[in-house]
C-alpha cells in the first residue's frame, strides 16, 4: 500500500493576506544583499575587509569557473600510443548505459592480439543523464568524462550525437550553436 503524505497548505497572518508587506520585505531582502556586495567590493579593491566573502559573478562564457577534478564532463575515448582507440568493442558500456544512448558497432582488429575495435562509436548527450556507468564498466579504461566541457548545446536532436572522431579528439569539437553561426 502506497502511504501518501499529505501537506496542508501553511495558514497566511494578518500581514501575509495584505500582501504588499510580504513584496516590500523581499524587496528590501534583495537591496541588502545587493547593497552588502557593493560596499564590500568596494572596500576589496582598495584591499580592506577582504576576510569577508563578497558574492561574485562570473562572467560566462568568457570567464570559467574552476571546475572540481572529480566532475563528470563530455566523454572521450582515450587512445593507444599509435592513435588507434583502446576500446575494444566489449559493448560492456553500451549494456550497462541506462539511457541507452551509446551505440557501437564492431568490427575485428587488425592485430590478431587484439579481439575487436569499433567501427562506429556513437553517443547521443541529449538522452544521457551523465551517471558515469560507462566509465565504470570499462575494462580497458577507454571512456573516460574529463574532458571538463560542459557547452553541449544544440539546436537538434542530430546535434547532440557524438561520433567517434569527436571522441577521440574532443578538443576538436565545436559548440553546434557557434558551427550554426558560422554556416
Ligand atoms: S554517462 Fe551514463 S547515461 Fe551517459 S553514456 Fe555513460 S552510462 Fe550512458
Ligand atoms: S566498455 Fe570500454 S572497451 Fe568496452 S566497448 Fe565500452 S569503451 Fe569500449
Amino acid at each position: 500500500m502506497i502511504k501518501t503524505k499529505i501537506v496542508h497548505r501553511p495558514k497566511l497572518n494578518f500581514w501575509q493576506k495584505l500582501y504588499f508587506p510580504e513584496v516590500f520585505r523581499g524587496v528590501l531582502l534583495t537591496s541588502r544583499h545587493f547593497f552588502k556586495n557593493l560596499i564590500l567590493h568596494f572596500f576589496h579593491s582598495f584591499g580592506l575587509f577582504r576576510r569577508i566573502a563578497a558574492a561574485v559573478t562570473i562572467q560566462y562564457p568568457e570567464e570559467f569557473w574552476k571546475l572540481p577534478s572529480r566532475l563528470r564532463t563530455r566523454h572521450r575515448l582515450t587512445k593507444r600510443e599509435d592513435g588507434s582507440p583502446r576500446c575494444v568493442a566489449c559493448m560492456m558500456c553500451e549494456t550497462v548505459c541506462p539511457a541507452r544512448c551509446i551505440y557501437i558497432v564492431a568490427e575485428e582488429h587488425p592485430d590478431p592480439n587484439i579481439e575487436k575495435r569499433p567501427k562506429s562509436f556513437d553517443i547521443d548527450l541529449g538522452k544521457c543523464v551523465y551517471c558515469g556507468f560507462c566509465v565504470e564498466a570499462c575494462p580497458e579504461d577507454a571512456i573516460r568524462m574529463d574532458t571538463k566541457i560542459l557547452d553541449i548545446a544544440a539546436y537538434s536532436r542530430q546535434g547532440m550525437m557524438l561520433d567517434m572522431n569527436e571522441l577521440l579528439n574532443p578538443t576538436t569539437f565545436i559548440p553546434r550553436r557557434e558551427a550554426s553561426r558560422k554556416s
